[in-house]
Formats: structure tokens, C-alpha cells, sequence
């Protein structure tokens, strides 16, 4: 299942990934912890009248936050009020009444990407950096085969790499995050910037018709030409694809992969993304790092969490068969 920005959604999901069942229920901006849980437990019992139960099943929970050590304490998550200090494990496998494998959303579709993704066919482990530009900008790497969690849990968070010459303020309360440069939500702050100053460009034009912006604004501007608008995306794409380079060159993954809202219907940003990406990646391996847009795969992070929860029972039964006692996360 899936804590998504504005829906819950649970799925009944193949091993392959195909869905069976799913079902999705609106979350307000102001839902705290209790009206969440509650949603959970709703989504969850329209799928399946019968949660996993016993030592060898558990359910997979994607959660839009940064989560430390096996009770899952929330340390960030912008978009969900009144989890931050709790302990989501304890707390989704009381209301679920199940063994529950919680994990970042973004690290779901990285290990989602790694199981079910065409570069699975290259063989070998198939290490990925995958990254989802939607309001923010989170990212789940996965090294030797498997998620890279660090050791607080913020490894591969590459929406909050410094950008050299910025300035501006991210929501983890740093300065100059690539998120607070080229997320969604920085991008609709631009195209306001962008319509205050020109009035009479695209943007500005648009504000005075519909009063706010939003960062699809500024991308559908740039793509039918409004130079300050190109000009914005370009920047925004090129510091993206500068850091995602830079992490090829640091982690030695082979292959990025983009998913998120933002990248739909906006090719130039992409291709800004891929010059950037070019330029930083070292040129001995320029030719053979990948940089691939994901496409389709609806419920991605729920998949991946119910793949992750598959593999965690996995390692629980072959514990249990040695005759260790078995963990819960
Ligand atoms: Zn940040």
C-alpha cells in the first residue's frame, strides 16, 4: 500500500507486479496521524477482507518520509502531519493487525524499478538510482542488490544535494537543496517570480487570469517558447541532471531512472535533465551510463512495497528454519 501526497491507495498485487485489486481514498493537506491510520485501515480492508497473517507474510507499507531503524521512526515528512517522532511500524501493524514491512515511498519504487524493470534483463545485480520529481525531489538507490538505507535512513536522498549558487530554502530546512531548485513546489515559486517580474510574458499573463501558478504552468509555458520560462526549466534540469551525474560518479551505478508527475508532458525538461546528466558524468563512462524515464506502473510504490514485504518474509522463514527468532521489520 501506498501513503501517497494526496490519495492512501492499497493493492492486491501479483509477484510480477501486476495488480489484481486496488483502492485509493482522498487525503486532506490537514489529516493528522489518527485520520491517516484510519484511511489505511479503510483501503486496506477494500482490497482484501483478509490480511496476511502468520510469521512467513507481511504486508508493504510506502511511506512519504524518511523512516530510522527497525520501529521506523519518522525523522522527515513534509507532506504528512503528526508523524514526525512516531513510530510508524508499531503503529501500522496495530492498525492493520498484521506483520507490516514499512519503507520510504521512493525506496519502493527503486525496488520495484530493480525487480520488475527492463534493465533487470541486462542480468548482473542491477543497481539503480531512481528518482521521483514531483513536489519534492526523493530518490531510492540500490547498491549490491540491495536498498541503500545508511545509517540513519537518508542515504541516496539526492533532493537534498547542495547546488552550488543557490541560496534558496528547502522544506528539511537547509539551503540550496536540488529539491529547493528544480522540486515542483520551487518551480511554481519560480513561475511566480517569473510573472511578477514580466507581467506581460506568458506566466505573467496567465496570474492575472487565474491568480496562482503552479509548476506545471512554468513547464507548459517553456514548451510553447516563453524565453523566461525555458530559461527557468533549462536551469532547473540541467542542476538536476549536474547532481544525478555527479551521483554516477560517486556511487558507480549504471543506471538512473526518472519517474514522478512533473516529467509528463514536459520533453524539454527531460532534455535538460540528459545534457546536464552528460556533462557531469565522466567522459570514460559517459557512453555507458544510463539515464532512462520510467514510464506507466500506476501503483509503483505500492508494488514495490508489497516486493520488499515479500522479501522480508523470505529472510523471516529462512531465520525461523535456522532457528533464530524472528524480527519484525
Ligand atoms: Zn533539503
Amino acid at each position: 500500500m501506498d501513503i501517497g501526497g494526496s490519495h492512501v491507495s492499497a493493492v492486491l498485487a501479483t509477484t510480477r507486479g501486476r495488480v489484481l485489486r486496488a483502492s485509493s481514498l482522498p487525503r486532506g493537506p490537514s489529516d493528522g496521524f489518527d485520520a491517516t491510520l484510519r484511511h489505511i485501515r479503510e483501503v486496506v480492508d477494500n482490497v482484501s477482507s483478509s490480511p496476511p497473517r502468520g510469521n512467513d507474510l507481511a504486508m508493504g507499507v510506502a511511506f512519504p518520509g524518511v523512516l530510522e531503524g527497525r520501529v521506523g521512526e519518522v525523522l522527515f515528512a513534509p507532506n504528512l502531519r503528526g508523524w514526525v517522532g512516531r513510530n510508524a511500524h508499531p503503529a501500522l501493524e496495530r492498525t492493520l493487525g498484521a506483520r507490516v514491512v514499512v519503507e520510504n515511498d521512493a525506496n519502493c519504487a527503486a525496488w520495484a524499478e530493480h525487480v520488475l524493470g527492463p534493465g533487470r534483463a541486462g542480468g548482473g545485480e542491477h543497481d539503480l538510482l531512481y528518482v521521483v520529481m514531483g513536489t519534492g525531489i526523493g530518490s531510492g538507490l540500490v547498491l549490491h542488490g540491495q536498498v541503500h538505507r545508511g545509517a540513519w535512513g537518508t542515504g541516496g536522498e539526492i533532493g537534498h544535494t547542495q547546488v552550488p549558487g543557490s541560496g534558496r530554502l528547502c522544506g528539511c530546512g537547509n539551503r540550496g537543496c536540488l529539491e529547493a531548485v528544480a522540486g515542483g513546489r520551487a518551480l511554481a515559486s519560480v513561475a511566480l517570480e517569473i510573472a511578477k517580474a514580466s507581467p506581460s510574458s506568458g506566466l505573467g499573463r496567465l496570474r492575472a487570469r487565474q491568480g496562482a501558478l503552479s509548476a506545471w504552468d512554468l513547464l507548459r509555458e517553456a514548451e510553447a517558447g516563453d524565453a523566461p520560462s525555458v530559461e527557468a526549466r533549462d536551469r532547473a534540469g540541467l542542476a538536476v541532471g549536474g547532481v544525478l551525474g555527479s551521483a554516477v560518479n560517486l556511487l558507480g551505478v549504471p543506471e538512473v531512472v526518472l519517474g514522478g508527475r512533473l516529467l509528463y508532458r514536459a520533453p524539454g525538461l527531460l532534455s535538460a535533465i540528459r545534457k546536464g546528466f552528460r556533462e557531469a558524468v565522466l567522459p570514460q563512462v559517459r557512453s555507458r551510463a544510463r539515464l532512462r524515464h520510467a514510464r506507466g506502473w500506476e501503483h509503483r510504490n505500492a508494488v514495490g512495497a508489497m516486493l520488499l514485504a515479500q522479501l522480508n518474509a523470505q529472510g523471516q522463514s529462512k531465520s525461523a528454519r535456522r532457528g533464530r527468532p524472528a524480527g519484525g521489520f
